[in-house]
């Protein structure tokens, strides 16, 4: 805030405000094709967010980030700390498929399942079904605080703090077996780093989802600042048809077009009313619109009403409005460079993950030159080097593993048992020994030699692993 000194035409002090706080934004309730479509993805996402930890497989919890014994499970699969790479796949296919999708679709992802828009939606329903619609919900925040005020204001900050606490409990439960946590929250057993992930990730959905909401997407969101790079003018957004909807006006039902000289719009401000961001998208395309066509839903519906044709705001492509094709045609134009770009690097790390997963040892072996000890001579006589095996065992299941080397006409392993070594379920074994061969096969410098290890689970089929190495002769 500044002040500006009194002067000779000036009377008064003049208050300028430089900060202004966000108003809050009450949006009117969509309904319609896309308000239904977001329904169903808000039941979609959900269920697989509050469902799935609790579904269990093999007598264990089907999908579990057990970070402190650094394992995942994801039902069948069991993958351990040398499995990072399918992690880092993961992550490739989740941003080129973004991007892929963005090319094509725009901001289909932020309007129907970023989570950020997702409890946003569950909090504004908690807004309806306590305080009303638009209408109510603006006339509440202006009555002064009264007992009846008080009372609905405490039933909703209940709910908001139920669904919070759930949502809370249920991300824990992603990362710490639900089935065991859920009591232990209730009795106050549960362990210190469970229930401050509980405790954080409620408070956050609180944060973003109630008091910030679109806050988040205007001032927070990397994605809606650097998804305009992705777009072309064949990219879907949605878009008021200029053409068509101007000049707006109010008009009765029943007055004929040619009389009124208007185009469709009848300024009834039903798309601004709904628009959860608080823009009119009429002005144009605009960054902060999430995308969510919760004003086509509004502006359809008043089209039916004035039997004029649906699609005055419409999800459409730059090139459309220009005339350089018609919406029927937007199929057609799917094929562009930056898609097949996108859609090719998303196919083969797709590609790359499944073959990746289908083919993946289910134990590792990394050979680890003993550096203390160069090459030195043994008891035969034969010069020797020393290693160490570190087998990691990424199954469920304990695995038992042989090991045989070659590289020299003469040469011998040991320090594992003959019969196998033991390895148990999801544990990493440091195993030190010795590969030794005759003074005259191995000359001063490396040599390289081959290691060839055999496992198998109790009853399975044998896996063999081959792994070079260097022997450091004379
Ligand atoms: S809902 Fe449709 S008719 Fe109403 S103001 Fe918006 S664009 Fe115009
Ligand atoms: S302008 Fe339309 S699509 Fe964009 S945020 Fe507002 S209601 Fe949703």
């Amino acid at each position: 805030m500044s002040s500006v000194p009194k002067g000779r035409n000036q009377s008064k002090e003049q208050v300028i405000q430089l900060y202004q706080g966000a108003k809050r934004i009450h949006p009117k309730m969509a309904k319609g094709r896309f308000a239904n479509l977001r329904l169903l993805m808000i039941l979609a996402t959900q269920f697989v967010f509050y469902v799935v930890p609790w579904f269990n497989w093999s007598g264990r919890q089907a999908v579990l980030f057990d970070i402190p014994a650094r394992h995942f499970y994801i039902f069948g699969l069991s993958l351990g700390m040398g499995d990072l790479i399918y992690l880092a796949l993961l992550l490739i296919i989740s941003a080129f498929g973004l991007f892929w999708w963005t090319t094509i679709a725009g901001r289909l992802w932020c309007g129907y399942s970023c989570p950020q828009t997702v409890y946003t939606e569950i909090m504004l329903w908690i807004d309806h079904l306590v305080e009303g619609d638009r209408n109510k919900r603006l006339k509440l925040d202006k009555e002064r605080w009264n007992f009846r005020k008080i009372r609905i204001k405490t039933i909703k900050y209940l709910l908001i703090f139920i669904v919070c606490a759930w949502t809370g409990i249920t991300f824990a439960g992603w990362f710490t077996p639900i089935r065991e946590l859920v009591p232990a929250v209730f009795t106050l057993t549960a362990g210190g780093g469970a229930l401050f992930a509980a405790a954080f990730y409620g408070f956050m959905t609180w944060l973003f989802a109630h008091q910030m909401r679109e806050q988040v997407c205007l001032h927070m969101c990397p994605y809606a600042r650097f998804q305009s790079a992705m777009f072309d003018k064949d990219t879907l957004v949605i878009s008021y048809d200029t053409e068509r909807g101007e000049p707006r006006g109010a008009r009765k039902k029943t007055a004929s077009k040619e009389e009124i000289k208007l185009g469709d719009c009848i300024n009834c401000t039903m798309c601004v009313q709904v628009c959860p961001v608080g823009i009119d998208i009429r002005d144009g395309l605009q960054y902060q619109c999430i995308g969510c066509a919760a004003c086509i839903d509004a502006c359809d519906e008043i089209m039916d009403k004035m039997n004029y044709p649906r699609g005055l705001i419409r999800y459409t492509t730059e090139s459309v409005l220009a005339h350089e094709y018609t919406d029927k045609d937007i199929r057609k134009r799917l094929l562009r460079p930056r898609v097949i770009g996108y859609g090719a690097v998303l196919a083969a790390a797709v590609a790359a993950m499944i073959a990746g997963i289908s083919t993946r040892e289910t134990l590792n072996v990394d050979i680890i030159k003993d550096r203390g000890v160069m090459v030195r001579e043994n008891n035969q006589g034969w010069l020797e080097n020393a290693y160490n095996l570190r087998i990691i065992n990424d199954s469920e299941k304990e695995q038992r593993i042989t090991a045989k080397v070659s590289g020299f006409d003469e040469i011998s392993l040991t320090g594992l048992p003959s019969d196998g070594l033991t390895v148990p379920p999801k544990e990493t074994v440091t195993v030190p020994v010795q590969v030794a061969t005759i003074p005259e096969y191995a000359d001063k410098g490396s040599h390289p030699i081959v290691f060839e290890f055999t496992y198998r689970e109790a009853g399975g089929e044998p896996h063999t692993i081959i792994e070079k190495a260097s022997f450091i002769g004379e």
